[in-house]
């Protein structure tokens, strides 16, 4: 991932939502973006130029554009009509990014559009998250990864955020192998990211 100082970017054409530019580069702001505060806060997991990627939950694009900066596809699926507006402008100024309208519950809905991915990215806010994501665990490769945004507010507001994330952990280690788990403070309150690795 590239850094200039301790600030995280990304290589693209700028504009996108009005984001700051810094030497050239995309400032990827850990405040909108959980992925962005992921890697501040000391995430590991690698974006490669070779990287296929499905992204859960695309909402206008703002991830996903700093996303497809650094991989080769990014498969985009979003479900609510107002923010795929924006997100299918966001495609359409990049060649890489496949807007899919879809329920990322239904994920033969969209298996014809579809190619084995590297990485599944999960950011949906729902409270079924977890079998979100198991569902969508045919698209990834062997030795490919899991990154899972948990908003245990989604899953139960009144249950103590550390008890949702560990029987969220607890449910994804039965298919896969949870490598990182991170709590997002202080950019996204009761926000946990899990990094899963398919077994081989
Ligand atoms: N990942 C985005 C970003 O960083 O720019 C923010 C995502 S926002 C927290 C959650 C998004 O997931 C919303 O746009 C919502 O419409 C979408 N979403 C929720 N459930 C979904 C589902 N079952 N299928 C597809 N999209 C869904």
């Amino acid at each position: 991932m590239i850094r200039i100082g301790n600030v995280l970017v990304s290589p693209g054409e700028g504009g996108v939502y009005g984001e700051r530019m810094l030497e050239g580069y995309r400032v990827w702001d850990p405040y909108r973006s959980k992925f962005a505060a992921y890697y501040l806060l000391g995430g590991e997991l690698e974006l490669e130029p070779g990287m296929r990627v499905l992204y859960l939950g695309a909402a206008n694009g703002t991830t996903v554009s700093h996303v497809a900066d650094y991989v080769e596809t990014v498969y985009a699926v979003e479900f609510a009509p107002r923010p795929m507006q924006d997100l299918l402008e966001v495609a359409r100024r990049r060649k890489n990014i496949v807007p899919i309208m879809a329920d990322a519950n239904r994920p033969y809905e969209y298996a014809p559009f579809m190619e084995g991915v590297d990485l599944i990215y999960q950011d949906v806010a729902q409270p079924d998250q977890i079998g979100i994501a198991e569902k969508n665990l045919i698209f990834l490769k062997p030795g490919g990864h899991l990154v899972l945004m948990l908003k245990t507010r989604s899953v139960d507001v009144r249950r103590d955020p550390a008890d949702v994330v560990e029987e969220a952990r607890a449910g994804l280690s039965q298919h896969l192998d949870v490598v990182d788990l991170r709590w997002l403070e202080p950019y996204h309150h009761d926000h946990a990211a899990i990094v899963c690795t398919r077994r081989g």
